[in-house]
């Protein structure tokens, strides 16, 4: 098989994946690329409750992975190639793009789509790196159950951490919501089922320092920035250990593009059309500077992408 293509999607979460369905579609040869898990972020995710159409009634309907692993059996039934392989390196530039892959095959395209989304962001505190797995976490989903009947720790104060203090609350014992402002900044319907969740406590004006324990995290220093005070939470004896989930917003994964194509804070800045500043280089999701990150954002701009990216073609290619 060549190594020409017409389109290259970097990233397999929606707007990625649906990228490659639009692309396939309109009949051009396509190849998407993602080194970790297909879905995302939304394969860090519990349950998809908004995404219009999604919402059978069983438990396991409802589960991102359906939705991921539909939307990638549709990008392959149009056509598109679909391979787990990490990209290195990207040359931008120029008419024909290269894309080189960790085995070190070089693809050529005639245009690249860049879908690869973003991560949580840390903390930034004292032990949240060598607890990370052994008492930190950045997923409730994957890790909500290691936590039955503990305390447990949520830090953040925006839809996500109120979210999933509520779906921690479920398996813990207690959650404490630790936010730095004097207001938590999600939607109302969500601060409200927080206030009334009696599993559910909420400190305000508080901020995790450090992280401490003997292999595992056995305590948390807190400081109330109102008072300047601080205190160390400890694990209850019998139980040994508490869980402190980090839900503080999410970074860009744009490293392997700086230089290449225009940026603001590591978000790549594209027109309505995803054009990004470079000929050719097309940009979608949540690595885009927008006001609302969400799946159906996603795969809206990961379709628009695919349509403009037809467009070039067929304009640059036809002269
Ligand atoms: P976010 O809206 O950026 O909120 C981040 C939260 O973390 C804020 O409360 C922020 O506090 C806090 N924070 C940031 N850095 C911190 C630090 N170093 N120490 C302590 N606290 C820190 O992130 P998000 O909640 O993940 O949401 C991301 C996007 O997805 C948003 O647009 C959100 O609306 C959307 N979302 C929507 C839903 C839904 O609609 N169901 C669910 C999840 C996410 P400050 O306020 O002090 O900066």
């Amino acid at each position: 098989m060549s190594n020409l293509y017409d389109c290259i999607i970097i990233g397999g979460g929606p707007s990625g994946l649906a990228a490659g369905i639009y692309s396939a579609r309109a009949r051009l040869k396509t190849i998407l690329f993602e080194k970790g898990s297909f879905g995302g972020q939304i394969s860090i995710t519990d349950e998809i409750a908004n995404y219009p159409g999604f919402f059978e009634e069983e438990e396991e309907g409802r589960h991102p992975k359906n939705l991921i692993n539909k939307m990638i059996a549709q990008a392959k039934k149009f056509g598109a190639e679909i391979e787990h392989k990490e990209v290195v390196d990207v040359k931008l530039d120029g008419k024909v793009k290269e894309v080189k892959t960790s085995d070190g095959t070089v693809y050529q395209s005639k245009v690249v789509i860049i879908a690869t989304g973003a991560q949580p962001r840390k903390l930034g505190c004292k032990g949240e790196l060598e607890y990370t797995g052994k008492g930190v976490s950045y997923c409730a989903t994957c890790d909500a159950n290691f936590f039955e009947g503990l305390e447990v720790f949520c830090i953040g104060g925006g839809d996500t951490a109120v979210e999933e203090a509520m779906y921690l609350s479920k398996f813990a014992r207690k959650v404490t919501l630790i936010v730095r402002k004097d207001y938590v900044r999600c939607a109302n319907s969500i601060e409200e089922k927080a206030k009334a969740n009696p599993k559910v406590e909420i400190k305000f004006r508080t901020e995790l320092l450090e992280l401490k324990g003997d292999g595992i995290v056995e305590s948390a220093i807190f400081l109330n920035n109102e008072t300047g005070e601080t205190y160390e939470y400890k694990a209850d004896e019998n139980d040994g250990t508490f869980g402190v989930f980090i839900f503080v917003g999410y970074v860009p994964l744009t490293k392997l593009f700086e230089g290449k194509v225009e940026m603001k804070d590591g978000y790549i800045i594209t027109d309505e059309e995803m054009k990004t500043n470079v000929e050719g280089v097309f940009a979608c999701g949540d690595l885009r500077p927008k006001m609302l990150k969400q799946v159906i954002t996603a795969t809206a701009d990961g379709a628009i992408a695919a349509i403009s990216a037809n467009k070039y073609i067929e304009e640059k290619y036809s002269e």
